[in-house]
């Protein structure tokens, strides 16, 4: 069996309305998704992270030009020999960013193509599964118009509720004054403690007003305080640790198990957050998770993307044991999105949906999905 055909898609389409997190205001929904056939009919989809700021062309570039002509011809199920090969080639350009989110997209793909080939889930060839459904927890609060939107982001969180969701993450990072205000206004609107609440603030803050923030939200109870500051100040990250009782969560803009080992070795994060889409896809994932658990860190992937990224990530957080063994262990949770997605829920034959307060992890062969190329051709730019 070999790699026959790579073709790379980009889709873009604009929001009606756009939203802001800390960084920026996202106009556009967009997806680099990568389709890897074999000279034997098999086929696999893989998909690179990227974020509502980030051009989907860069990671599409990379997959085209710099790891199309290491792919073509290899036996696909050689995805560890594969992956060394992407990442020492584009070393001394990439290590981080789009370059390992397209390196992601192709191990993602390859692992799809073993699930078809052996006809297995990925969970299955990963070792198997620690369980077959996984609690969502909603994504959203962002801003609308930037600072001033405690009142309609308390009523966003009285949605969630009532759509069954039982955890939800609030972006923060639009000021410590109004970050407080929000907090404020949300706990007193849910009034419910059975609730678990998390924030991010997208490292919208330098050291001081981290950890000013932090400890006005100490009294949140909160299972996690998410990219305080930014990802390259790891001290700080070690800072805020120390200082705080709240979990510090971070990893969303790491790569690889070789950026994941300096967060370790610096006791960084109490909560890892590889995401199957920039991390590297299932070949550096599980590595990262148990240097995790070597060192005492949970994992609990990041996921931000289409049904591809999603289903990717449902196979890894099937295959991550809890972090700490217990009769009511801890376990890791889905990122789920709940701000409007033109495309996401068009991408697969059979979207999933939340029954009972969770998800089901797909068992079908590989990532368990049936992409409609009919949505790939509706959104794709071809400019
Ligand atoms: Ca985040």
């Amino acid at each position: 069996m070999k790699i026959s055909t790579i073709d790379v898609f980009v889709l873009v389409t604009p929001l009606d309305e756009p939203f802001a997190f800390s960084q920026g205001w996202v106009r556009q929904r967009s997806a680099t998704l990568v389709r890897v056939q074999t000279d034997n009919g098999l086929t696999g989809w893989g998909e690179a992270f990227t974020q509502g700021l980030e051009p989907p062309q860069i990671a599409a570039a990379t997959i085209e030009h710099a790891l199309k002509p290491l792919l073509i011809g290899e036996n696909p199920l050689d995805h560890s020999v594969l992956w060394e090969r992407m990442y020492t080639a584009t070393r001394d350009y990439g290590r981080k960013g789009s370059v390992i989110s397209a390196i992601s997209a192709i191990d993602i793909a390859l692992w799809d193509i073993a699930g078809h080939f052996y006809q297995q889930p990925v969970y299955q060839l990963l070792g198997g599964q620690h369980r077959n459904t996984v609690q969502p927890y909603a994504t959203g609060f962002y801003r609308l118009q930037g600072q001033n939107e405690a009142e309609r982001l308390a009523e966003e969180a009285m949605q969630h509720r009532e759509a069954g969701f039982t955890a939800m993450k609030i972006k923060l990072g639009f000021g410590v004054a109004d970050d407080i205000r929000v907090m404020q206004k949300i706990a007193a609107a849910l009034n419910d403690t059975t609730i678990d609440l998390m924030v991010d603030t997208n490292h919208a803050y330098g050291r001081s007003d981290a950890l000013r923030l932090g400890h006005a939200l100490e009294d949140f109870n909160l299972r996690w305080y998410e990219e305080p500051v930014v990802p390259e100040d790891i001290g700080g990250y070690a800072e805020l640790r120390t200082a705080l009782t709240t979990p510090i969560a971070g990893g969303e803009n790491e790569h690889t198990p070789y950026g994941f080992n300096d967060l370790f070795k610096a006791a960084a994060l109490d909560i890892a957050q590889p995401d199957i889409g920039s991390c590297g896809g299932f070949t550096a994932a599980r590595n990262i998770a148990v240097m995790a658990h070597a060192n005492g860190v949970a994992v609990n992937p990041h996921v931000w993307g289409s049904a591809i990224a999603q289903a990717a990530s449902l196979q890894l957080i099937a295959t991550i044991p809890p972090a700490n063994h217990a009769l009511y262990p801890l376990h890791p949770v889905l990122e789920y999105d709940r701000s409007s997605h033109p495309f996401r829920q068009h991408l697969v034959a059979t979207p999933w949906s939340m029954d009972d307060g969770v998800i089901a992890i797909p068992d079908g062969p590989g990532l368990g999905i049936e992409v409609r190329l009919d949505t790939v051709e509706k959104f794709s730019s071809h400019s």
